[in-house]
């Protein structure tokens, strides 16, 4: 099946019950049984809930998936997948992940004796440098946050097949209409659906996809287990925002482009981040295992101070100051200041973090508006 006509059929079974078209909000916690162990698959909602199984069923679809399973949040998700591991077990991430993922890998599973080594994974032999005996899981996320930096999610998964590790993709950037790690090797993809997939600004929520059944037990054990499930309502919204994640990524990509290009001409930008440029140090793999380049873009003023870019951040209309990204509408971000604020300069200047960067998450909205708020913001 083609991927827009799987975006709107994904998971979507007719309720059995009432033949409705949209999966009803099954917003109870219990299930009647007619007996004790007579019920009908459903016991208790933090185990099991049709209108979660339904977004989970979507979820395996749309990222060509055997198993999805839905968390209360991006990060609880990636919570999931470290309660996998052992103490004394090592991990061997991206030095430019989200700022969520690095606080929870460092802030709480390092006292539990889970090691991490934080490698700039645009370069895959570094890859190869870190891995020991113990590493036991490879975590990578590609595009990042903020520098649009890619990995090649094929070569790190022979990576770590060669290894006995897993490999777990942060797919958010890129959301499954422009990527699919299961089919380049990975062996879970993660998700925010609080962005993307979501797409409407209007929920938090994560999850996973998998295609080993053992893989699904263990995680599915741990989602009850640790109990962070999403409520039926929200698993309601990111289904329905599913279906129409085709026609958005299409608008986002368009949308993304222009914006782009029209920067990179612009006399007060210095530099523009956008996997899309035909020069951009990865352009190649990202051409190879990406059906688009997306909206996320970052870029650089001339006037490279913290002063010069909240001026511009305060300027714009159409743009609104916030974080998060990959909904309807464009936000404008400053991660010097905002996302990125608790790393101390120096280290985030080395890490290519300036104090001018400006963070984009350009929505669905008519580009050439975009451009001109753009333009009056800038000056
Ligand atoms: C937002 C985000 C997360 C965390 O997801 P939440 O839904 O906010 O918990 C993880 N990874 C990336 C790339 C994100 O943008």
């Amino acid at each position: 099946m083609k991927l827009a006509t799987k975006m709107i059929h994904a998971g979507a079974e007719p309720d059995p019950s009432t033949g409705a078209i949209m999966t009803p909000i099954y917003q109870t916690s219990t299930f009647v049984q007619a007996a004790p162990g007579d019920h009908k698959g459903f016991e208790y909602a933090r185990s099991q809930n049709p209108t979660r199984f339904a977004l989970e069923a979507a979820y395996a679809e749309i990222e060509n998936g055997r198993f999805g399973l839905a968390f209360s949040s991006g990060v609880a998700a990636t919570d999931a997948v470290i309660k996998l591991l052992q103490p004394g077990d090592e991990v061997v991430c991206a030095n430019d992940m989200y700022g969520g993922t690095y606080r929870l890998f460092t802030k709480v599973f390092e006292k539990f004796g889970i090691r991490f080594h934080y490698v700039n994974m645009q370069d895959v032999a570094n890859v190869q440098a870190a891995m020991s005996e113990r590493t036991r899981l490879i975590w990578t996320e590609t595009p990042t946050n903020p520098l649009m930096n890619i990995t090649d999610i094929a070569a790190v998964a022979t990576i770590a097949r060669q290894a006995g590790a897993l490999l777990c993709v942060d797919n958010t950037f890129a959301s499954p209409y422009l990527q699919n790690p299961l089919d380049l090797g990975a062996d879970i993809v993660m998700h925010s659906a609080t962005k993307y997939l979501g797409g409407h600004s209007d929920v938090i929520q994560g999850c996973l996809v998998m295609n080993s059944q053992e893989l699904r037990d263990q995680l599915y054990f741990i989602q009850k287990s640790c109990g962070a499930v999403p409520g039926p309502m929200d698993c309601f919204l990111v289904l329905r925002g599913i279906k129409t994640l085709h026609v958005r990524m299409q608008r986002h990509c368009e949308n993304g482009a222009q914006v782009a290009h029209w920067l990179r001409q612009h006399p007060a930008v210095a530099r523009v981040y956008w996997p899309g440029f035909t020069d951009h140090p990865n352009h190649d793999i990202a051409q190879r295992q990406m059906r688009g380049f997306g909206g996320m873009i970052s870029f650089e003023l001339k006037n490279d101070s913290v002063e010069e870019a909240r001026r511009v951040l305060s300027s714009t209309r159409v743009f609104s100051l916030a974080e998060s990204l990959g909904g309807v509408e464009s936000l404008i971000n400053h991660p010097a200041s905002m996302t990125h604020a608790s790393i101390p300069r120096e280290e985030r200047i080395k890490n290519g973090l300036s104090d001018s960067l400006i963070r984009l998450s350009v929505g669905i909205e008519d580009a050439d508006d975009l451009i001109a708020d753009l333009a009056q913001a800038i000056g």
